[in-house]
């Protein structure tokens, strides 16, 4: 038995991870793949909830994705500090979790938090594999980080099937109840908490899905184009899409 290869993904806040790549997360747990994520602030902004119903809903949420751990900075929600002190932050967590891929947020998005996470991540990921940097653990760096769309979206460098899961993707996203769509709800209507929304998480789903000839998928996009084991076997059941 090989060693069990070890991924990472990382949000902004807490809900982040689940919507961009959930379905990911939750196959690879399946297939015995040691999963855990970092939430780099408490969601203490949001208009619904408070940090404290987030973690609760959070901790639910890791559960149903099959997450070993599920870390947690407050690097400020609303106004996402990147300084030197946050990047140690990440960098620790990095060192002490030791991920071979990371998941971090396009850095192209709607809300500044993502776009600074992105850059944060990418960053920590590349210093702690200094040597010369020494903060009391040793370095280490992932093979490369990923970029999962959040609002905005972006040609994928490559799609992960997630057709088995996709009802366990929704799942997870659904363990947010103070965020998403939630007929009993009396607090203020958001961006992310209509009926729609949540529609439209399946509907991106399908349609990444439709590119690949799969009933689901999710894209990324990576700096590195990924390497193709079987370039036959990467488009089998594409002859019986006409
Ligand atoms: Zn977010």
């Amino acid at each position: 038995m090989g060693k069990r290869s070890r991924s990472w993904r990382s949000g902004a806040h807490p809900d982040d991870v689940e919507l961009g790549c959930g379905g990911t997360l939750a196959l690879l747990s399946r297939r015995g793949r040691r999963i855990g994520i970092l939430d780099l602030t408490r969601g203490e902004a949001g208009t619904r909830g408070t940090p404290e119903t987030r973690a609760t809903e959070a901790a639910e949420s890791a559960r149903i994705l099959g997450a070993l751990f599920r870390d947690g900075l407050d690097l400020g929600d609303g106004n996402l500090r990147t300084d030197r002190a946050a990047e140690l932050e990440v960098i620790d967590v990095i060192r002490r979790r030791r991920p071979r891929l990371v998941f971090a947020p396009l850095a192209v998005d709607r809300h500044p938090d993502h776009v600074r996470a992105s850059r944060l991540v990418t960053d920590a990921a590349f210093y702690a594999g200094l040597r010369t940097l020494e903060t009391g653990r040793a370095p280490h760096r992932p093979q490369q980080v990923v970029y999962y769309p959040s609002t905005f979206l972006a040609e994928p460098t490559f799609l992960v099937d997630v057709t088995e899961v996709l009802q366990v993707k929704l799942a997870a996203v659904r363990a947010f109840k103070s965020q998403f769509f939630d007929p009993a709800s009396t607090e203020p209507a958001t961006f992310i908490s209509s009926p729609e929304f949540l529609d439209g998480v399946t509907a991106r789903a399908r349609a990444f899905g439709r590119l690949a000839n799969a009933g689901a998928a999710e894209g990324f996009v990576s700096p590195r184009p990924p390497l193709l084991a079987d370039p036959l076997a990467a488009f089998d059941g594409f002859e019986t899409g006409y």
